[in-house]
């Protein structure tokens, strides 16, 4: 992607984009500019057409789209319907992503690989298909995925999580296997993509939220304690970091895709209140 003054408008796709950080970080591109695809589960349809109306409310362009990120003819028909309803790609934010709990020694593989082929699978095809179409086009782009400052502490989880208080994507924790697992290899993808496109002057790089308040990791708990009180206990995060909003992401991902960012490629850049340090 060049600085140079643009002929057109750039278009993005948010993948988990109908609440939390995936809608932050659509609405963000839209104020910055951009139209936007908004994309999520099929059951998520009346959210997510939600947020395309605000996305319309700020002038910009939206489009729906109903896609399981771990299934790639999903995402392939997903980058087609951007393409075809506004006109290109430059922008791929692959924010889709599910937690799991649960120790080596009670490992159950078929959740494992559940875990594995949203954020996994997940992210690699969105990256696959992002970066065919953006060096078809041959004017850049950006490409974006999530990582983990911590884990999620949806209600769901029936493990603790001792220690589990840092980047999962930048080492391991007890009892959060699957979840480390997935997130590290988005940080590696990310590196591995970043150095393949290069020649293209399309960036790849990644966000660690930290505790971000959203329904992946609220408790009824946090109902007395506040936002991210739960989840903060629960992996040891510790007393004074900050429970931050969706916005906080949003502000970060604002920059990696804006023109002032193309020296920046490979990275993951934790959004955290300063959990992790790299
Ligand atoms: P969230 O509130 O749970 O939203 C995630 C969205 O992704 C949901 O709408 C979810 O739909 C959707 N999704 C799940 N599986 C999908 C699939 N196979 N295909 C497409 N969409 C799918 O999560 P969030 O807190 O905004 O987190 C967004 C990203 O940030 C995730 O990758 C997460 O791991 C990462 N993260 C979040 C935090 C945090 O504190 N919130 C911290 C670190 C990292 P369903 O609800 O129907 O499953």
């Amino acid at each position: 992607m060049s600085t140079a003054t643009q002929e057109y408008t750039r278009v993005a796709i948010v993948t988990g984009a109908s609440r939390g950080i995936g809608k932050g970080i659509a609405l963000r591109l839209a104020a910055d500019g951009l139209d936007v695809v908004v994309a999520d589960l099929a059951d998520q349809k009346d959210p997510l057409d939600a947020v395309a109306e605000e996305i319309r409310g700020l002038g910009r362009k939206a489009l729906t789209v109903s896609c399981d990120v771990s299934k790639e003819d999903e995402v392939q028909a997903m980058v087609v319907a951007a393409v075809s309803e506004l006109g290109r790609l430059d922008v791929m934010v692959a924010n889709a992503g599910v937690s799991l709990a649960g120790s080596v020694m009670d490992a159950e593989i078929e959740a494992w690989e559940k875990c594995w082929a949203v954020n996994i699978k997940g992210v690699l095809f969105c990256y696959k298909h992002a970066a065919r179409q953006m060096v078809k086009q041959g004017t850049g782009g950006r490409i974006i995925g999530a990582i983990s400052s911590h884990v999620s502490a949806r209600p769901t989880f029936n493990h603790p999580l001792p220690g589990a208080s840092s980047v999962c994507g930048q080492r391991g924790y007890a009892n959060v296997g699957a979840y480390c697992i997935s997130k590290a290899a988005v940080r590696s993808l990310t590196q591995t993509t970043a150095l393949e496109l290069r020649e293209h002057n399309i960036t790849v790089n990644a966000y660690g939220p930290g505790a971000i308040d959203t329904a992946m990791v609220a408790n009824p708990l946090d109902e007395v304690h506040g936002a991210g009180y739960f989840v903060k206990q629960l992996l040891k995060i510790p007393e004074g970091v900050r429970t931050g909003q969706p916005s906080d992401v949003a502000n970060v991902v604002s920059f990696l895709v804006s023109p002032q960012s193309h020296f920046v490629t490979g990275q993951t850049l934790c959004v955290d209140d300063g959990i992790h340090f790299t």
